[in-house]
């Protein structure tokens, strides 16, 4: 077993770099009624922005990447598609777990920042032999939560500057491992959905395991709903599960206030036009790739990992 560090220096900056690139001379503008102060900074925040990233990329050339589809005999282009009747009895056995295993107990995002860093870390170790070390800072703002106003949270692909935007209870253990995966190296969101979901339910946590489970719920029943927002609420209601999870469930697919629906259609537009243009089927790997990796890897004969990791 060997020992990588990433110094992700990025992150432990007193501000997003990004923000400071990006607002500086908005910021200086109105504060200073003068723009040169105001481009200094942001050339100061983009000289120490552009560092942090050659120093991880330098650091990364040591990384041994997972090969997904010889380890688990699936990936974003062998995706077998799931039956219909296959993702329902999926979503019953995932609520009667949640239901069965339910835990109120939450951990303060300080504490669960480094614990889930810690279980990710290990996991990708037990199938590369390499623990890749990275830190565990979080943010609660940058600028691209305006941007993005419909995603619970970023990772700068760059730095490996990760941001929460919301509190999502049950489901945070996820989300932030899904952004620590990406600050591990793994740029695409199949890759992300799939480890942090290994991860955490393989974890012996009870916490995490319940995030894991309900963010696999969560994407089955999108799947199931389609663009329908009310069939998603009638799905829920109908599954008999604890008030917290029901209420995590509803809290994710919100009505659409007109800030939202109007940058957040234009914008997931955007978004899922470069997630194809990088290599990666759209949006759909979030949810209907995520649950069609699972599918593919559970009945897969070929791989190197145990397919019952991807059981209910
Ligand atoms: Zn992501």
């Amino acid at each position: 077993m060997d020992d990588l560090h990433i110094p992700n220096d990025a992150t432990y900056a007193p501000v997003a770099l990004t923000d400071l690139i990006a607002g500086a001379p908005v910021a200086s503008r109105v504060l200073l009624g003068a723009t040169l102060p105001g481009r200094i900074l942001g050339a100061a925040a983009l000289g120490l922005y552009a560092g942090a990233v050659v120093k991880d990329w330098v650091h990364r050339r040591e990384m041994r990447w997972i090969d997904f589809q010889a380890e688990f005999g699936a990936d974003v282009r062998t995706l077998e598609p799931m039956p219909e009747a296959e993702r329902a009895a999926e979503v019953r056995a995932l609520a009667a777990r949640l239901t069965e295993a339910f835990t109120p107990h939450r951990i303060q995002r300080e504490a669960l920042a480094p614990l889930v860093n810690d279980v990710l870390t290990a996991y990708i170790a037990s199938i590369t032999g390499q623990r890749v070390h990275t830190s565990s800072q979080v943010r609660s703002f940058t600028l691209a939560s305006l941007v993005f106003p419909f995603a619970m949270g970023a990772c700068d692909v760059l730095s490996g500057d990760v941001a929460l935007f919301r509190d999502t209870g049950i489901f945070e253990p996820h989300v932030l491992c899904h952004e620590f995966v990406h600050r591990k190296g793994y740029w695409k969101e199949l890759h992300a959905q799939v480890l942090s979901y290994l991860a955490l339910s393989t974890s012996g946590h009870p916490v995490l395991i319940q995030a894991a489970w309900a963010e696999r719920l969560h994407r089955q029943l999108r799947v199931l709903a389609g663009d329908d927002h009310a069939r998603y609420h009638e799905l829920v209601d109908d599954l008999g599960l604890p008030g917290e999870v029901a209420e995590a469930l509803h809290r994710l697919r919100p009505p659409a206030g007109a800030y939202e629906s109007v940058v957040g259609a234009a914008m997931k537009a955007l978004y899922d036009e470069r997630l194809r243009l990088t290599g990666q089927n759209g949006l759909s790997d979030y949810d209907e790739g995520f649950t069609n990796f699972l599918w593919t890897f559970r009945r897969s004969g070929s791989c190197r990992q145990d397919p019952r990791q991807a059981e209910v």
